[in-house]
């Protein structure tokens, strides 16, 4: 590991300036995933700064009724908070399916946003990697490619965003709440939170150099059936092949309210508004769920090893639309 320097942040605003303040610096939170980088020398941070005493851990409900919750609300918190379980029950679902319940109780809610992926050769410091190393090449576009994007990639990086947790947010049309160094508030929809790839699949996210996430906040509920369907190697403590969150609602036959959005398949979770409207009035059957899996993954390709996921993601989507929508 790199040597570098720490402080503990005593303000939001203070651990906003520390790290616009010094090049290569940035903020630690639970660290759960940005410790293991720094051990293999992924991420070579010059500077910590200590956000974990911050006041960013509480789950309020908004004056919208809706719901606030800090950045620093740690996974497992989230998962048995009972207003998430009774009203958002699709997010506490995909956290419970993520990593462990150990590392469930150390990950914040923003962090779980900015973990890197989960790529083999992002890992590998001795591979090339444009997302690692800039114009270095992508070894995962003709090497073992199993778990990479089919959807949404670039001909510079196919890696897919690893959050089980963001896949629901994405679902349930997240804000995410942000203060700039200078101290001003600034809120980014979770749909224009995350960069695809494009030529700079370093650059992941919206945010500016020092720009800390505060919260995330959640529309009020719609109700309707919430499933989230993971897909995996192994049951646990893996990350998804293809996972959907899905928030239906049907009423006299007919799907009145869809909400899907994907993960394991793209660089970041995935929403595609065509698939909604295609199912939004219709009589639930298999020949319109086909469509909608067809619309999820327009315009995708596999690489090889990862083509089964084309198949996989519209048997997935079709199965949980089933479920979601038996009583109508
Ligand atoms: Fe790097 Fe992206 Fe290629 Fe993986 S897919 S090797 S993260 S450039």
């Amino acid at each position: 590991m790199k040597a570098f320097t720490y402080e503990r942040a005593d303000s939001v605003a203070a651990a906003a300036r520390a790290v616009a303040g010094k090049p290569g610096a940035k903020f630690i939170a639970g660290g759960t995933n940005l410790l293991d980088l720094m051990k293999l020398e992924v991420e070579t941070p010059t500077h910590l700064v200590d956000v974990n005493r911050l006041p960013l851990a509480a789950i309020e409900d908004t004056s919208q009724g809706g719901l606030r919750i800090g950045a620093l609300v740690r996974n497992s918190d989230l998962v048995a908070n009972p207003r998430v379980r009774k009203d958002y029950a699709v997010l506490s679902r995909a956290l419970l399916s993520g990593a462990s319940a150990q590392l469930r109780n150390k990950a914040t809610t923003a962090g779980n946003l900015l973990q890197r992926t989960r790529c083999y050769y992002f890992y590998d410091v001795s591979k090339p990697c444009n997302k690692r190393k800039p114009g270095s090449g992508c070894s995962a576009m003709a090497g073992f490619n199993r778990i990479h994007a089919v959807v949404g990639a670039s001909d510079d990086c196919i890696a897919t965003h690893p959050s089980d947790m963001a896949v629901a947010m994405q679902a349930l049309d997240a804000q995410v709440e942000t203060m700039m160094p200078d101290g001003s508030a600034q809120a980014i929809p979770l749909a224009e939170f995350y960069r695809l790839p494009g030529n700079t699949p370093q650059i992941e996210t919206a945010l500016k150099p020092g720009q800390i996430i505060t919260a995330v906040t959640l529309p009020p509920p719609i109700g309707g059936t919430q499933i989230y369907r993971k897909v995996r190697d192994r049951a646990s403590y893996a990350f998804a092949l293809t996972s959907v969150a899905a928030v239906v609602e049907t009423a006299a036959g007919k799907i009145r309210v869809a909400r899907l959005a994907f993960g394991g398949i793209a660089p970041r979770p995935w929403r595609v508004a065509e698939a909604e409207h295609l199912l939004e009035g219709n009589t639930p059957n298999d020949a319109v769920f086909a469509k909608a899996g067809e619309a999820v993954i327009a315009g995708g390709r596999g690489y090889g090893h990862n083509d089964f996921k084309l198949p996989l993601l519209k048997r997935t989507l079709s199965a949980v639309l089933t479920a979601a929508t038996r009583t109508a």
